[in-house]
């Protein structure tokens, strides 16, 4: 079958592949340790819940208007300055467009902004829809990567070497999947100004900004903690999926300049019409009890902290050759595994394959995140299954000495 030139460089999503795949080895009977799915284990609060219901019943199941429910779009501008933050922008409710998840806010940002000869930098490693995205605009994505031992993080100076006249975006995810890794304050400003001085478009992947470990507050530095004259044009992608468990809701937001929220609104209009109206009434209530909410995020972050410094333990306890990325923020473990690689084992994906094969624990190759030298664990389940699932992995490699 011939399909069009739009989906010709489209992969499906590898982290739905292996989280798919654990589920349906699990349903055949195999005791798989699922650590591949990105998405926190935790119910979604009750009174969120409740608000959809009542929402139901009292008839909010119509049409709303492509960008959201106009209390909604406030209620978002309102929670994203929570604490002190946006102070000198204008920021106003015709700049938020209520997304089907941030996965439709960072489809939306890239099909309205890129385009055929458009180069979008994406920093290394990435989620790995980005660059599929960046292809279904046509545009080409080009990889930048800080170094290692610097949690991978982009200067000016490594934006600047590989600038070309085709630059025109530069998708940045802090805190990210798959590292866990956090911009700092200054380490953003320099990223944000080097993209306003050369009309880089910046989409901030700003999703995991709550649930982070760090010490300058309750929430990792994002584009509104900058001067508004530090930044040019700009998306910032956020959600309620990861921070108020409610990935399945399918609600994003994008924020943006009013002239590209227009857009960005007129897309959906033509596509997903607007994001599911039950939803969105869970949404609202969701960003309109701040205090509320903020109790909720906290306790699930002091579990992804807890948790994270499990797994840290215990990789330093039983797999200390394996070298990890301490994570400030969202709740992923990247693991250098290419010190094993040899015979069978040739690359991430054949690691990745040989570990669920063997002991039935599921991680993600790290080459679906740009970097085969890794693979990825989230760590969003319980104590016991990670404790459980690090034993399997360090029985596999004994075992295949
Ligand atoms: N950005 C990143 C970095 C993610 O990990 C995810 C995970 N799904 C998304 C965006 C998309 O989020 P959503 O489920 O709200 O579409
Ligand atoms: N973002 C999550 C992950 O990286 C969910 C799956 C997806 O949407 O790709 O696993």
């Amino acid at each position: 079958m011939n399909f069009s030139s739009n989906i010709a460089e489209l992969r499906p999503s590898a982290t739905i592949a292996v989280s798919t795949l654990a589920k349906k080895l699990r349903a055949e009977g195999r005791d798989i340790i699922d650590l591949s799915a990105g998405e926190p284990d935790f119910p979604t609060p009750e009174w969120i819940c409740d608000a959809a219901v009542e929402g139901i019943r009292a008839g909010r199941t119509r049409y709303t208007p492509a960008p959201g429910i106009p209390e909604l779009r406030s209620a978002a501008v309102a929670s994203m300055r929570r604490g002190g933050r946006g102070e000198g922008w204008t920021l106003g409710p015709d700049q938020v467009v209520v997304t089907c998840g941030a996965k439709q806010a960072l489809y939306n940002a890239c099909t309205a902004l890129f385009g055929p000869g458009d180069e979008v930098m994406v920093a290394t490693p990435y989620w790995t829809s980005y660059p599929q995205i960046v292809s279904l605009a046509r545009a080409e994505s080009t990889f930048v990567a800080g170094p290692a031992d610097q949690g991978f993080k982009l200067t000016p100076e490594l934006l600047e070497a590989q600038r070309t006249e085709a630059t025109r975006g530069l998708i940045l995810c802090s805190p990210s999947n798959p590292v866990g890794l956090v911009y700092s304050l200054e380490e953003l400003r320099a990223v944000a100004r080097w993209t306003r001085d050369h009309g880089v478009h910046l989409i901030s992947d700003e999703i995991y900004r709550r649930i982070y470990f760090g010490d300058s507050g309750e929430s990792a530095p994002g584009l509104l903690d900058l001067d508004a004259g530090d930044v040019g044009s700009y998306v910032v992608v956020d959600g309620v999926s990861k921070a108020y468990a409610m990935t399945g809701w399918r609600i994003g937001l994008a924020l943006a300049p009013v002239e590209i929220a227009a857009k960005l609104s007129a897309l959906q209009s033509h596509s997903t019409s607007n994001a599911a109206t039950p939803s969105q009434v869970a949404a609202l209530r969701a960003l309109s009890d701040g205090d509320r909410a903020d109790a909720e995020i906290r306790s699930m972050v002091e579990a992804f902290r807890r948790r994270r410094d499990l797994v840290l333990d215990r990789f330093a306890e039983r797999l200390p050759d394996l070298e990890v990325v301490v994570p400030e923020g969202a709740f992923y473990l990247f693991i250098r595994v290419d010190g094993d690689y040899g015979g069978d084992v040739a690359d991430s994906q054949s690691w990745c394959s040989a570990v669920l094969e063997s002991v039935g624990v599921a991680l993600v190759p790290g080459a679906a995140f740009g970097d085969d030298r890794y693979v990825r664990l989230s760590y969003a389940t319980s104590d016991d299954l990670l404790e459980e699932a690090i034993r399997r992995v360090q029985k596999h490699r004994a075992e295949s000495d």
